[in-house]
């Protein structure tokens, strides 16, 4: 391994990762921050889960003399970012306490030979003598904290010993620190900086977008409707890995017996099970043995697992955070995955009640927290705009099409006539719980606190659980408020009192039935591009040699690796090099029986390969949809993204027809079209799409190809398209 010091400017680190890790581009700001690392600097990296973190500190750690420390919070991720190291060659080991004492000093005799680049350790583990004294005695490249939120008691996961963490390192000489994080709000990167005494840091932030998770709200009606519903899903996703995460022992139970009943092999994980069943069931799942694991939020942290395919919430979470960390454990992989909420505002209530007895200003905190989670569950705005919102972060669009309110949006209506009645009946009844007021206005509860009010019977054509979404975004409003003593009881706000006087139109969102349709799989599904015999052949025998490893699956090869593999069919090591997440020592290391299958599979069936491969460049070929979607976001020129990616332009309008056309991602290409095209030739071609009887592109080029391109004639037809649909939202 090349050790010298070379100077951080001219190192090809690019080079660097194609030979360690397979891929050929660096993602987001990866590049910048190891240049950084290298250069001496404290680092803080506050990036969403999947954005690539882990790469930010594994790569430098190859290149710098001596051995990096990582320091993580839980041994099971440790695992396995060790057993992801290994599977690429890369001298990785770790030191806890799950370790035998012959085992813990074989790591310490390679440790100390100089063999490990990567040395990762629990914050307890770094408290002990015999660390402590090994710490001595090695050369510390740099170290890494990870999961540095975890510092902050104003993170999601506070954990004590990791405030001890920089006076533990304080006997080794002066290293840069790279912090991790992918939480963002601003006090806990304060503590984080503070903490570790590193003030000065560089601090890289990257969009929390997370364009390939597709988000979606759906009304839980009965916990027998939803069981049901969750089993159909399931079911219709077979050999996908998910998680459901529930707020109960009991329900995790249930929800885990009724999938199993039901044929699907789902195990639970929660506090309650002991630490050998929970570390059995997690390694089944990490496996692929199950396909589902049923979870409380004790589940996670340490997952890190790149296919999975969706997240089910059967309760609502207790904080947006909170639901965009567990979302956030979808999709790591970049490709598309769902993430499914089942909401009941009595969900709400009962997590309030939970509340009772804790003091009041942290209840205040909390209970703010749980309305914020509410109010966004009700919303009708775009759930990705919402979320980024919170996280500080302006959605440059309206609509990002890959969620519920995007793709089916909400009719609003003018409320009017719907809040007076409620409003009234608060008037009169002061402070009341919400419930038996709108079954009194519907009609079926004749008497309220012993009367009947004038507005009795007034709304009764509407069912109950239509007026309860209308009082929850009522109260979203402003106009009706809780008790801040008792947040069962609401009462008319100042605000509600005004509007009584002079009542003003009120857009009102209609609730809306969501049950799943049958053309509604995700466009993936749909994409020809793949062979799925094939694919599911390679997966088999990923699975038998990971069995054989006794490694996750993903770390041979991951999925959108094998989707390439049943695309390009690939039959020496060579061509096998070249897809990418691949590499020449994962060629090296497991290629060989995955050539021979494909290599079998195209004689047996005829296939005609792809020509590319014949001739390997060095592009590469996995769906960039996410690279895509961002660059698009930030109206980088085609032809710029076109050439980062390695593609022609019209490989590039390819991708883009496939996310606009069938996948319907909104995008908006209306600079890039203006870029290529000046008013008047748009405006002509534009014209022709007005007129034309088809959008067939043959059609188009015939009447106009004189004058444009077929590029300029595609992105055209891609704009009008847009440009119609827009005008019939
Ligand atoms: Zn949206």
């Amino acid at each position: 391994m090349p050790m010298s010091e070379q100077s951080s400017e001219t190192l090809d680190l690019r080079a660097a990762l194609e030979k360690y890790f397979g891929y050929t581009s660096f993602r987001g700001p990866q590049e910048q921050i190891i240049r950084t690392l290298l250069s001496g600097r404290h680092v803080l990296v506050i990036m969403p889960t999947g954005a690539g973190k882990s790469l930010c500190y594994q790569l430098p750690a190859l290149l710098m003399p001596g051995t990096a420390l990582v320091i993580s919070p839980l041994i099971a991720l440790m695992k396995n970012q060790v057993d992801q190291m290994q599977a690429y060659d890369i001298p990785a080991a770790y030191l806890n306490s799950s370790l035998t004492r012959a085992q813990q000093e074989e790591v310490r005799q390679a440790c100390l030979s100089g063999r490990v680049k990567l040395l990762y350790v629990a914050p307890e583990t770094l408290a002990t003598d015999h660390f402590q004294e090994l710490l001595q005695q090695l050369r510390i490249s740099f170290t890494a904290v990870d999961e540095a939120h975890c510092i902050s008691e104003w993170g999601h996961d506070f954990r004590p010993e990791y405030r001890r963490i920089r006076s533990l390192l304080r006997n080794v000489p002066p290293m840069p620190i790279i912090a991790l994080t992918a939480t963002a709000t601003p006090r806990v990167q304060a503590d984080i900086l503070e903490n570790l005494e590193i003030q000065d840091a560089v601090i890289f932030r990257t969009t929390f977008n997370r364009p390939n998770l597709y988000y979606q709200i759906t009304p839980k009606r009965s916990q027998q409707q939803t069981l049901k519903e969750i089993v159909q899903y399931v079911r219709a996703r077979r050999g996908e890995s998910g998680i459901i995460y529930c707020h109960s022992r009991k329900r995790v139970e249930e929800v885990a017996k009724t999938l199993q009943t039901n044929g699907i092999k789902a195990l639970p994980y929660h506090a309650g099970l002991d630490s050998a069943t929970r570390s059995k069931n997690q390694d089944a799942f990490l496996g692929e043995e199950v396909q589902v694991i049923v979870a409380t939020i004790a589940f996670g942290m340490g997952i890190d697992k790149p296919d999975v395919r969706f997240v089910i919430h059967f309760d609502v979470p207790k904080s947006i955070e909170n639901y965009y960390q567990e979302t956030g454990r979808a999709g790591r992989d970049g490709l598309p995955a769902d993430c499914i909420l089942y909401y009941d505002y009595n969900d709400i209530l009962k997590l309030d009640r939970f509340l009772r007895d804790k003091p009041a200003s942290e209840r205040e905190a909390i209970v703010f927290l749980l309305q914020e989670m509410a109010y966004f569950c009700e919303s009708g705005q775009c759930r990705r705009k919402m979320l980024l919102r919170y996280f500080g972060e302006d959605y440059p669009h309206d609509h990002c099409g890959n969620c519920d309110n995007c793709r089916y949006p909400k009719s609003s209506f003018d409320g009017q006539s719907i809040a007076k009645p409620i409003l009234e009946s608060f008037a009169l009844l002061g402070k009341y719980p919400l419930l038996p007021v709108l079954e009194h206005v519907r009609g079926s509860l004749t008497e309220i606190a012993g009367q009947t009010l004038p507005t009795f019977k007034t709304l009764k054509n509407h069912s109950l659980d239509d007026l309860k979404a209308y009082a929850a975004q009522i109260l979203m409003e402003g106009l009706l408020t809780r008790d801040p003593q008792d947040y069962s009881l609401v009462l008319l706000s100042q605000k509600g009192q005004t509007w009584l006087q002079n009542p003003t139109p009120l857009p009102l969102y209609k609730p809306y039935d969501r049950t799943p349709r049958e053309d509604e799989e995700l466009f993936l599904d749909d994409e020809p591009l793949h062979d799925p015999i094939l694919l599911d052949m390679l997966k088999n025998l990923r699975k038998k040699i990971a069995d054989a490893h006794r490694v996750p699956p993903y770390v041979i090869f991951q999925e959108p690796t094998l989707i390439e593999m049943a695309t390009r069919y690939p039959i020496t090591l060579e061509e096998l090099e070249k897809i990418s997440g691949v590499g020449p020592v994962k060629a090296k290391k497991f290629g060989q029986p995955f050539i021979e299958l494909i290599k079998k599979y195209v004689e047996e069936n005829d296939i005609e390969r792809p020509p590319e491969l014949i001739v390997p460049t060095n592009t590469r070929r996995t769906p960039d949809w996410v690279e895509i979607i961002e660059s698009i976001d930030r109206r980088i020129p085609l032809q710029r993204i076109a050439e980062r990616l390695g593609l022609s332009l019209a490989e590039l309008i390819d991708r883009l027809e496939m996310l606009i056309f069938k996948a319907g991602i909104q995008l908006n290409i209306t600079y890039a079209v203006q870029q290529m095209l000046d008013p008047d030739r748009l405006d002509e071609a534009f014209e022709y799409f007005m007129q034309a009887e088809t959008d067939s592109l043959d059609e188009a080029i015939r009447a106009l190809g004189n004058d444009y391109t077929e590029e300029e004639i595609r992105l055209v037809r891609l704009y009008f398209h847009q440009q119609a649909l827009a005008a019939m939202r």
